[in-house]
């Protein structure tokens, strides 16, 4: 048995994770019966007498991330990660509103999030104590929230424990230290970037794959530009009600079926954030995200 911790075209690197090859990486093909192949994919596979190895079979994926291609398609780009880790920080400023699109993301993919909170050395300047309480809201719904620094390296060993047992994938706007708590937590892999760009036969053009890498103190990450993209496609107006886990249980109560949650007598939800059972800011939030969604 093995796992693909790198794809590069057809052909993909394999780590062995049983047999006397446990723990060594080999560039395999697959047979042509299997389906494209993604990082993360739990596989079986037989060497062979060179350097290399086919796959043989491919195990079911406990989850799938996927991503538009150039032709708006979904795609698979990772299989069987298991938790979303959504950095934010002081700098730049937040929009709660990127949040819940990021965890409603993670509940449509079937990840566990987990919130983290970087730059915390900035939070005692300016204005940005309201950003430490977004984070108590959160871990009032019940999310796991974290609160960290990435450059003084205060509370890095609790974030190390989180993601052990787990295989993790990093997401949040840019510049809020994705690439920094990545190199704290994986100080040995400085090829890093290098490694996930192949050249591809075409010369200059370089193609940039999804990478797993193992922590040292457990866990992996599975990395890539395009990964640290993840987000919300393709989503249902029911699928994003659902993936404001507060909602649940006022689903399906309002007093009209084709409830529209706007301004409708006895709708379950607007009674909920009358009586405070459901806050203000998320459902403004859930607003917003669904008129993006229609693009109105
Ligand atoms: P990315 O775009 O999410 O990968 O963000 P980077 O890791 O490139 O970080 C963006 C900037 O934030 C860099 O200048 C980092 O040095 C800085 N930065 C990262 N973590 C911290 C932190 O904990 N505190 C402070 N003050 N700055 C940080
Ligand atoms: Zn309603």
């Amino acid at each position: 048995e093995g796992q693909v911790i790198a794809h590069f075209g057809v052909q993909v690197d394999v780590e062995a994770s049983s047999g006397p090859l446990q723990g060594q990486v080999r560039r395999c093909h697959r047979r042509a019966n299997l389906p494209a192949l993604v990082t993360g994919d739990r596989i079986v596979w037989r060497a062979d007498n060179q350097q290399g190895g086919v796959i043989v079979a491919l195990q079911p994926r406990a989850t799938e991330l996927h991503r538009p291609d150039h032709r708006g398609q979904l795609k698979p780009v990772a299989a069987n990660v298991d938790r979303l880790v959504i950095v934010f920080a002081p700098l730049p400023t937040p929009h709660s509103n990127l949040i819940d699109r990021y965890l409603v993301a993670a509940e449509q993919a079937g990840l566990e999030p987990l919130l983290v909170l970087n730059k915390a050395d900035l939070l005692d300047q300016g204005d940005s104590g309201h950003i430490r309480s977004w984070l108590d809201d959160y871990a009032r719904l019940g999310y796991r929230t974290l609160c960290l620094s990435a450059g003084s390296g205060e509370g890095l060993d609790g974030l190390r424990r989180e993601l052990r047992d787990h295989v993790n994938v990093l997401v949040g706007q840019s510049g809020v230290g994705k690439s920094s708590l990545i190199n704290a937590l994986l100080p040995d892999v400085d090829l890093r970037v290098g490694a996930l760009s192949e050249m591809t036969g075409k010369g200059t053009h370089t193609t940039t794959t999804a990478r797993l890498f193992h922590f040292p103190d457990g866990g992996d990450l599975i990395d890539s530009p395009g990964i640290r993209e993840f987000g919300l496609t393709h989503i249902s107006p029911d699928e994003l009600l659902e993936g404001f886990i507060e909602f649940r249980p006022f689903l399906g109560h309002c007093r009209f079926r084709d409830c529209q949650h706007k301004h409708e007598p006895g709708c379950a939800l607007l009674e909920a954030v009358a009586s405070g059972e459901i806050s203000a800011g998320r459902m403004n939030s859930y607003r917003h995200i669904l008129a993006s969604l229609s693009g109105n």
